[in-house]
């Protein structure tokens, strides 16, 4: 199908409001046109111009089989021949639902009981901070309300998830965050630690935070804690030595649940089928998104515990029903396609992929990076990775923001066909590529990112001789 690229792009730039794009920029052209994304097979998409790009960021992180896999298509089509939409209000079900939540309850690490749907991350947050507030308020415990959440951590952009996520970007001229929201230090060891600490004491200084926190709020006053297994779009972190054993000990002490947000995570990208199963995290709420469809479909779910479940359900004679609830909860073409897409995952082991490949994404990527001048620390896990650019490796000194190296480090790999993501909180180059990836594949990435760098690295060079 051939389409006239100046008509679409006009009648774009007059009609979407795009997020995360400056929309005066946008509006005046200054941005250049959008880039209208018209294919994909494998790791690449194809632009209407017939420009091909490396998708080093699964789209955010969440087309986890690639693109174009023709299987998922077709379960998509069969259903929605056979039936495209019914509800799950009132005990209403379809065969690809119940299949599924049985199938995620098997899966999910610690003892799950149900599972609630959305459609994006943020609602199945959202979900998940209000089923924290009905159980404390059934369990007689109605204060017990406050969500304590981690600066730089990243759970969506709605009411509640906004103010959950650590980002003041997120936060300021939008009202955010509400006042049920707490935000606690980040688990960044490279950047947080003091001279001398080590990963465990640096982890447990930032344990006993959380328990001061707690304490100074009050325990009967603090319902939950939610944390990403990995710290995601807050730079690409992994825990610590040692942080979610001291940090999980903390919670259990003050009787807080646990909300542990894979939405990025799930479904393999550390290397096992959950981030809680590779760190020892023993949640009471998942929430899981992206992989779980593979973003075939928009599919999100919480994933309820039984000892929250068992209070729900306990105290249904004096409450009534659950009420809440979407249209689209348990949508069958997101059940169907969540089934095809987990097939996929199961049977070519796409866990195991993020592990083998994976080991050798970040060995290649301390090898290629880890000794440049301007690099700070190269930090990743499974199929997850970023490197952190500084001006000063000994005094560990960010480069002035108005230099804005890791946006051009991001640039300079676009120009060379990879899409590798700058991140917020400093200059970072991340990297999360489809789970499907080969080490062919990782070599090229990794080169086009390194020609990127070692360009930008030059012209920063010409610079300050300048
Ligand atoms: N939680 C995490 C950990 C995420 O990475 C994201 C999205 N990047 C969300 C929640 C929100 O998901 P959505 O954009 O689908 O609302």
């Amino acid at each position: 199908m051939s389409i006239d690229i100046s008509d679409i792009a006009s009648k774009d730039r007059n009609s979407v409001l795009h997020p995360f794009t400056h929309l005066k920029d946008f509006a005046t052209g200054a941005m250049g046109d959008p880039t209208i994304v018209e294919t994909g097979k494998g790791i690449r998409i194809q632009d209407a111009r017939g420009n091909q790009l490396i998708d080093g960021f699964a789209g955010l992180y969440c087309v986890n089989i690639g693109y174009g896999r023709t299987e998922v298509a077709e379960a998509i089509a069969r259903q929605a021949y056979r039936l495209a939409y019914y509800h799950s209000y009132a005990a209403h079900t379809t065969d690809q639902l119940a299949i599924l939540s049985d199938r995620l309850v098997r899966m999910a690490p610690g003892k799950m009981s149900k599972v609630f749907y959305g459609m994006s991350g943020s609602d199945a947050n959202e979900t998940n901070a209000k089923l924290v507030w009905y159980y404390n308020n059934l369990r007689g415990k109605p204060t017990k309300k406050t969500i304590i959440s981690r600066e730089r951590g990243y759970h969506g952009c709605s009411v509640i998830s906004g103010s959950m996520t650590g980002m003041s970007f997120y936060h300021d001229h939008m009202d955010l965050p509400l006042p049920q929201v707490v935000h606690t230090g980040a688990p960044h060891h490279y950047w947080g630690a003091e001279a001398g600490e080590t990963e465990t004491e640096f982890s447990a200084r930032r344990a006993a935070e959380l328990d001061r926190l707690i304490e100074k709020i009050g325990p009967d006053n603090v319902g939950a804690f939610i944390a990403e297994p990995v710290l995601g779009t807050g730079g690409i972190t992994p825990p610590p030595e040692g942080y979610w054993a001291a940090a999980q000990a903390v919670l259990k002490k003050h009787d807080v649940l646990l909300i542990a947000d894979e939405v990025i995570t799930g479904f393999g990208r550390t290397g096992s089928m959950f981030g809680s199963l590779h760190y020892g995290i023993e949640p009471d709420l998942i929430t899981v998104a992206k992989g779980l469809t593979s973003a075939y479909f928009p599919l999100s779910a919480s994933i309820v515990g039984e000892k929250v479940y068992r209070v729900l359900e306990d105290g249904a004679d004096r409450v009534g029903a659950f009420s809440h609830g979407y249209t689209y909860s348990g949508h069958p073409i997101g059940a169907a396609a969540a089934n095809a897409v987990l097939d996929i995952v199961e049977k070519e082991d796409l866990p195991g992929n993020a592990r083998e490949v994976g080991a050798y994404f970040q060995a290649q990527l301390k090898e290629r990076f880890a000794q440049l001048p301007i690099v700070g620390e190269v930090r990743g896990v499974g199929l997850m990775g970023a490197i952190e650019f500084v001006a000063d490796r000994d005094r560990k000194k960010r480069f002035d923001a108005s230099q804005k190296v890791g946006a051009r480090i991001s640039k300079a790999a676009r120009d060379r066909g990879l899409i590798a993501r700058a991140m917020p909180h400093g200059d970072i180059l991340g990297f999360s590529p489809p789970l499907v990836v080969t080490r062919g594949e990782v070599d090229e990435i990794l080169s086009i990112a390194e020609s990127a760098v070692r360009s930008v690295m030059d012209e920063l060079a010409g610079e300050s001789r300048a």
